[in-house]
């Protein structure tokens, strides 16, 4: 069995670990980098869901859309937000302002290797904040850059071309054991093993499954209590479009006068497409939408989540969130969709409504009754938070609004870490979404600049 030698060895290559070899490239050239991928290189990923002969997710071994060179974020909408209001808890590990100061750092680096041209939005001074208010409705604070999937796309691939002479890249390796030795780590995968004397953990959400092992197998304390579950709304882009055209993305939070939770937009796609996901093999709902004029849709979609926290003795709020995916999948046999006026009128949606919809829909799902699928509370509170937005965009309650389902915000459960993102093994670094402290692509690309300039010495 071969074993090569390290110096830092990096798994998964997604923002985090794409930005952490990027920055080690940059500030400490001399040292020899391996990045391991479970997913295919960049040119190499395709999902095959044509529309066509494959209309729906036929769950591959290893998802197109979330695993490979870019990570869940390579085919994404390309929404780097600085900001600390959501994305993540980074700083509260390094501090707000070393936060942001190493998100504008990844948004130079974008903007340098082909996102020229990209708009960079801003809540700052925007009339909305005080019409959210006089709604009881609250605009979280933001700037964000959109590279669009396109754009995204190329930067992805010019930072690939910088990396590639100087990063050992192990594709289709997904790492099956990791083990702590005397000095450094070891990497296991089928027909090989890699030694490294650091080693940088970023594996996403998608890797969550095999991050909890590791955990239990080192005995790295972890904590986990929180899934977000929701629906995708789907209407015509006008309705949103004073919004969107001056901020493109708002964070908009609502509290239920019944409940009193936490109901907020998340992922706003104007002008975009609905898509499916796949977390370990269960279906839910996202969205993404293009720079490229061409390719833009007449609808605007985005995510309504409840934040759903649980105390003792229940720990495995992921569980609860996969369980209600899979009522969907079982229903639906994948993502269901669902009129807003079906759903008021206490009826399933069928093919014949959707098809006498206004709203046309980008995405090929199963018509059906999302009041089957997700709990009275969180469908209340989403119900609620549409008549609000109603308020702010006039249209947003119309009968003919899609509602898909379901939406859930996976968290990885929290690994315990020092302000270096260092595990209790010394030279062992747990970044990006994978780590449970960022949600997002500014978090995860920052959380890995942060740990090369510390393996580099230099912070
Ligand atoms: C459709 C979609 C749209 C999104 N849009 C946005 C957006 O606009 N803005 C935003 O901020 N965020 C967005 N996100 C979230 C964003 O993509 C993630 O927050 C970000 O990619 C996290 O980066 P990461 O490096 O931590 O993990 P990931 O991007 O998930 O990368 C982890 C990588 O590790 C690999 N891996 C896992 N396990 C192993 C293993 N055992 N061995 C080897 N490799 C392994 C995986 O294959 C994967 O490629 C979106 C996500 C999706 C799915």
């Amino acid at each position: 069995m071969s074993n090569t030698k390290y110096d830092v060895l990096i798994i998964g290559a997604g923002p985090g670990g794409i930005f952490s070899a990027y920055e080690l490239m940059q500030k400490a050239p001399d040292l020899k980098v391996a990045v391991f991928e479970a997913g295919n290189p960049l040119e190499k990923r395709h999902c095959p869901i044509d529309g066509d002969k494959v209309k729906s997710c036929i769950r591959c071994k290893t998802c197109a859309i979330m695993n490979g060179f870019g990570g869940a974020g390579a085919f994404s909408d390309g929404k780097y937000n600085i900001t600390n209001d959501f994305g993540g808890t980074l700083y509260e590990y390094i501090g707000k302002e070393k936060a942001l100061q190493l998100m504008r750092y990844v948004d130079e680096i974008n903007y340098t290797n082909g996102g020229q041209g990209t708009h960079m939005y801003s809540t700052a001074g925007s009339e909305f904040k005080k019409l959210c208010m006089q709604n009881k409705l609250t605009l979280l604070e933001a700037s964000v850059r959109h590279l669009g999937t396109d754009i995204n796309y190329v930067v992805l691939q010019n930072l690939y071309a910088q990396l590639e002479k100087h990063v050992d890249f192990y594709f289709n390796t997904p790492i099956q054991h990791l083990e702590a030795l005397e000095n450094g780590f070891r990497v296991h995968y089928e027909g090989g093993e890699a030694d490294g004397e650091k080693c940088v953990v970023s594996v996403g959400r998608s890797g969550s499954k095999w991050m909890e092992k590791v955990c239990r197998e080192l005995d790295i304390p972890t904590k986990s209590n929180r899934v977000d579950i929701g629906v995708r709304v789907e209407l015509p882009a006008v309705i949103f479009s004073h919004l969107t055209d001056k901020l493109y993305e708002s964070k908009i939070v609502y509290r239920t006068e019944k409940f009193e939770d936490n109901v907020r937009t998340f992922c706003m796609n104007p002008n975009g497409i609905v898509v499916n996901e796949n977390t370990n093999g269960i279906v839910t709902v996202n969205g993404h939408s293009f720079e490229d004029p061409a390719k833009k849709t007449e609808n605007t979609n985005f995510a309504l989540l409840v934040a759903k926290h649980f105390s003792v003795p229940f720990k495995h709020s992921n569980d609860y969130g996969e369980s209600i995916a899979r009522l969907s999948n079982m229903l639906g046999g994948g993502v269901i969709v669902q009129r807003f006026g079906d759903l008021e009128r206490g009826r399933r949606s069928n093919q014949k409504r959707i098809d006498e919809c206004t709203v046309r829909p980008t995405l090929n799902a199963t018509p059906g009754d999302l009041s089957l699928v997700l709990p009275k509370r969180i469908l209340d509170g989403i119900i609620e938070m549409i008549y609000a937005l109603d308020k702010i965009a006039p249209g947003t309650a119309n009968d003919d609004t899609l509602l898909y389902g379901v939406e859930v915000k996976f968290y990885n459960m929290e690994v315990q870490l020092d302000s270096n993102l260092e595990s209790n093994y010394p030279g062992l670094y747990i970044i990006g979404d994978g780590s449970g402290v960022t949600h997002s692509l500014s978090h995860a690309s920052a959380s890995g600049v942060y740990v090369a300039r510390k393996i580099a010495g230099i912070e």
